[in-house]
């Protein structure tokens, strides 16, 4: 295009928010601009992107316009500012170009999420006339590693675990080139320069000959590999063999907790899951997360694999190594977190050896040292809808923007799936999952994890969030760290629930919600277990309005591993008998019955709770779903299953509500009579979450009349798609909005952002 008249020419600045870095923009930027004839220039501040343009209106528009609809796939475009100066530009370029980041000493710019592998470095990995055919470690602009290797901030190939490897002259012609796809691409590599390959035996001694035919061989055979990941290590084996699955549940010690499936194609995850649209979308997205679907009933999926489970966590390949192995011939592949058993995912390579060595036949790995473990994703589809159950690579560590800014807060999390969260002004930066804080391997992971976090935001928190239980090692350690404990603000558990979903929707600090906080256990403000919550609040303060009626858990931790000991607890509690027809009775050994009535009627060793996640263990228990759990909420989801098969033909019960205590007691004693009537356990299992949906509308309503307030679903239980899926239904019937989780998961791996949300929120000093 022509240049134009100055006259008919306006100049622009324009300031781009979202996530903008790292990700391709500045080269998209330059074509977008060069396409439409326009000059200027573009750069980077410290977390935004800056665009000086000059060029007739109507193009200005268009570019402005195209800048948000045809951003990179990497990129999110949150806000697009112009401020049209009337002066034309003085300058005499008459090109466009991209410029040195405008940042100031101590500031520091974003940090981009890992993504798997993109269509175009696929194909010229498959293309034997590329001069990338092959290459394990090809990577462009739109794709590869990002968090995982990043050692420094800003985000530069110094500041990488690619500095190591010194770009060979046709990458860097590449890399400086931004009409070239991997122009800045801080990853890019080649046969020449890049990282290499290498297997390796159990005791870290290298195997010869080509590393992926021979990891091929190896899976095809039955053996177990270790293989390096984007974030860590995965344990890999033939999820087509029994025999395999088998040995890896034996040498892993994890009897039934399913395992994730990694295929190859699309196609071959259809055949493995039931896939919708939304869920076939989330596959396949740069995240390449977990995704948790309904397991195809006949499929090559050996049945160890999820044991017993409707459900099975499928993923597509997220590196070219993945991609590498399927081309080989590799089949279905197990793909466990490489880790012992609680501790973190293992990601160096001493550790691959000494920890996971024991465990596997093969070490499939390469010299790119992995700079922040990282575990898989795992996400399930309600409603058309993402529900986050664990956030690590590909979305970790994208900032949610809070409504409000604060002072700088370092939010602890919780206990079990620990995340914890690290706010300046707006963002709140939350990071990967860290796992369970039950042992000193994880403890360290945290602190590692906090200490680079506030390294690379530059971030000094003034204040530190933590649960108000007194038990947890993340609020220990915090009150640890600061001695004076001047900072420390504890938060109640189902509060931080409620408040994460508000701070994702963006709701104001004042905003008065009416939150259903469900979930297994949570310290209450009367240091009683909560976890059957309807609490009225905003991020300032909140009020418990109702509550599931407390019952005893009898033995404390015994009462959760022990669906069983719930169902006969509730029994007990509800005035029913323990009747051996009933399979939570009949799997109850006589002795142990007694000494639980003891138990019971003494209040020996009970703890009262209003766990709504100990109900729904009780019920799987009586309908004999399962009485002994060996993974968290194993119980429930077994549960969950059967009832949307008997959705159809439910039976009908109700809740007690006395204005402030939710009964399960009607529902008990239908459920009971029920059963011995022969009613089948989907119709039962199907009207339990029917009357659990029904209690929460009608509990709604009778605390927060106006219809106009929203409804805040948050805590473990909602990670149950059905009884989302159903409170969502009943809520929404008056017109109420109905928030819940797309950002940060329902359960504890969410905690830590509501309880950065309230305390950022919250005036200093209070
Ligand atoms: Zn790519
Ligand atoms: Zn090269
Ligand atoms: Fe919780």
């Amino acid at each position: 295009m022509g240049r134009l008249p100055v006259s008919l020419r306006v100049r622009e600045h324009l300031v781009v928010t979202g996530i903008v870095q790292g990700v391709g923009f500045r080269p998209f930027v330059y074509r977008l601009a060069s396409e439409l004839g326009l000059t200027g220039e573009v750069g980077n501040t410290a977390t935004e992107v800056f665009i000086d343009v000059d060029g007739p209106p109507d193009r200005l528009d268009d570019f402005a316009r195209r800048l948000r609809d045809e951003a990179p796939p990497l990129a999110r475009v949150d806000g697009v500012v112009r401020d049209r100066s009337p002066a034309p530009r003085r300058t005499g370029s008459t090109a466009f170009r991209i410029v040195d980041s405008r940042v100031g000493s101590g500031e520091r710019t974003i940090v981009p999420p890992d993504s798997s592998v993109c269509d175009a470095c696929i194909d010229e990995l498959r293309d034997p006339t590329n001069r990338r055919f092959g290459h394990p470690f090809i990577t462009c602009t739109d794709c590869g590693p990002r968090f995982t290797i990043i050692t420094a901030l800003p985000y530069d190939r110094p500041n990488t675990t690619m500095h190591e490897f010194e770009m060979c002259s046709a990458c860097r012609e590449e890399y400086t080139d931004p009409a070239d796809r991997r122009y800045h691409a801080q990853p890019i590599a080649c046969p020449v320069c890049g990282p290499r390959l290498a297997l390796l035996d159990s005791a870290g001694n290298a195997v010869t000959g080509d590393p992926i035919a021979q990891a091929v061989e190896a899976l095809r055979a039955g053996q177990i590999v270790a293989i390096k990941g984007l974030g860590g290590f995965h344990l890999a084996c033939d999820a087509t063999s029994h025999w395999s699955v088998v040995e890896l549940r034996n040498r892993k010690h994890r009897p039934d907790k399913p395992f994730a499936v990694m295929v190859a194609s699309m196609a071959q995850a259809r055949s493995v899951a039931c896939l919708g649209d939304a869920e076939a979308g989330e596959l396949q997205s740069p995240a390449s997360p977990i995704v948790l679907a309904r397991a195809q009933r006949r499929s090559a999926v050996a049945e160890p694999v999820a044991p017993g489970n409707p459900l099975i966590g499928v993923m597509l390949p997220s590196t070219p190594v993945h991609h590498l192995l399927f081309d080989a011939g590799a089949g279905p592949l197990v793909m466990t977190s490489g880790n012992l058993a609680g501790e973190p995912i293992v990601h160096g390579d001493e550790d691959a050896v000494t920890k996971l060595g024991p465990l596997v036949d093969r070490i499939l790995t390469h010299d790119r040292p992995i700079a922040v473990p990282c575990d898989d994703s795992v996400v399930r589809v309600v409603g058309g809808r993402l529900l986050p159950i664990r956030r690590a690579r590909g979305y970790a560590p994208v900032p949610v923007t809070l409504p409000a800014a604060g002072h700088p807060v370092l939010a602890v999390g919780g206990e079990l799936k620990n995340t914890f969260c690290l706010t300046t002004g707006r963002q709140a930066w939350i990071s990967q999952h860290i796992g369970d804080m039950e042992n000193l391997e994880t403890i360290r992971a945290f602190e590692q994890s906090v200490e680079r976090f506030e390294r690379f935001f530059a971030i000094r928190p003034t204040s530190v969030a933590v649960d108000a239980h007194p038990g947890y090692a993340s609020g220990r350690w915090a009150r640890q760290r600061d001695s004076r404990q001047s900072g420390v603000t504890s938060v109640q558990h189902h509060w931080a629930h409620v408040a994460a979903v508000m701070a994702e929707h963006g709701l104001e600090p004042d905003t008065e919600v009416v939150g259903v906080a469900f979930d297994g256990t949570g310290y209450g403000s009367d240091g009683t277990v909560w976890g059957g919550e309807i609490l009225l609040a905003d991020a300032r303060s909140f009020r418990r309005a109702g509550w599931l009626r407390p019952v005893p858990l009898p033995g404390g931790d015994g009462a959760v591993r022990y669906p069983s000991r719930m169902a006969l607890s509730y029994l007990w509690a509800t005035g029913l008998t323990w009747d051996p027809s009933i399979p939570a009775v009949a799997e109850t050994a006589a002795d142990e019955q007694r000494l639980l009535r003891i138990q019971l009627e003494r209040n020996v060793e009970c703890v009262l709770s209003s766990s709504m996640g100990r109900l729904f263990d009780a019920v799987a228990s009586l309908l004999g779903v399962r009485h002994e759990i060996t993974y968290e909420a194993q119980a429930a989801i077994e549960l969950e299953i059967l009832a949307t098969a008997g959705v159809a033909e439910h039976r009908t019960y109700r809740f007690g509500w006395d204005g402030q205590v939710l009964d399960p007691a009607p529902v008990l004693r239908g459920v009971v009579e029920d059963l011995d009537a022969g009613a089948s356990v989907e119709a039962i299992a199907a009207g339990f979450h029917l009357a659990v949906a029904g209690a929460v509308a009608r509990v709604v309503e009778a605390v927060a009349p106006d219809s106009s307030q929203p409804a805040v679903l948050s805590g473990g239980c909602f990670q149950n798609a059905l009884l989302l899926d159903l409170c969502q239904e009943r809520l929404g019937r008056t017109g109420r909005p109905v928030l819940t989780h797309h950002i940060v998961p329902p359960n504890d791996g969410g905690l830590a952002l509501g309880q950065a949300y309230i305390v950022a929120t919250q005036p200093i000093g209070t």
